[in-house]
């Protein structure tokens, strides 16, 4: 793999910027579940680098839960009941938003007591379903990201900040 300096066409969100809107949003949900108990979902692999930042923000008491999807989307399963349980869904990005949409979906059948969503990325320009977004981090143009949860090739996840990649650059090992 590349060292990720040679394929960065920019840093899009630097890493301040990044925890001090996740800090936000911590604080915005705190507010909002205040006196109410919460189930933090989250989508692998892309949101457990944000979830675990943005769960060390929230001050009411939750549990934490990842979700596995197929290469479909539609085969999501969490391992918690989720019946009658406060449940805040927390994606990295949403793009078209089909999988945003068929994990909603999903999620409905078992019946949660509430069900919002916390994107800390959107691509709005891309959309081509429409779904519910009640806590959005940034809204970025239509450029592909990595960094923060965010992969290329499964790789860079680990990076504190969000880039955009230098396609010329970047030699994708799928070719
Ligand atoms: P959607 O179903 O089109 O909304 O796509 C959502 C999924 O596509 C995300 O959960 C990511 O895994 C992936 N994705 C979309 N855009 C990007 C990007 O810019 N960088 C990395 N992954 C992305
Ligand atoms: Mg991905």
């Amino acid at each position: 793999m590349q060292d990720y300096q040679d394929i960065i066409a920019e840093i899009l969100i630097d890493e301040t910027t990044l925890q001090k809107r996740v800090k936000e949003l911590g604080n915005q949900i705190s507010h909002d579940y205040a006196g109410q108990d919460l189930l933090l979902a989250c989508v692998l692999r892309g949101g457990i680098v944000f979830m675990v930042d943005l769960m060390r923000h929230v001050t009411v008491p939750h549990a934490i839960d990842c979700m596995a999807l197929t290469s479909y989307g539609v085969g999501a399963r969490a391992s918690t009941n989720i019946e009658n349980k406060n449940v805040l869904l927390v994606e990295d990005i949403v793009d078209s938003g089909y999988t945003l949409f068929h994990v909603i979906e999903m999620l409905q059948t078992r019946r949660p007591k509430s069900l919002k969503v916390c994107a800390l990325l959107d691509k709005e320009s891309r959309r081509e379903i429409s779904v519910p977004i009640h806590y959005r981090g940034f809204s970025i143009p239509n450029k592909f990201v990595f960094g923060y949860g965010l992969d290329l090739d499964e790789y860079y996840r680990n990076l504190p900040f969000i880039a955009v990649v230098d396609e010329a650059k970047y030699q994708s090992p799928a070719g």
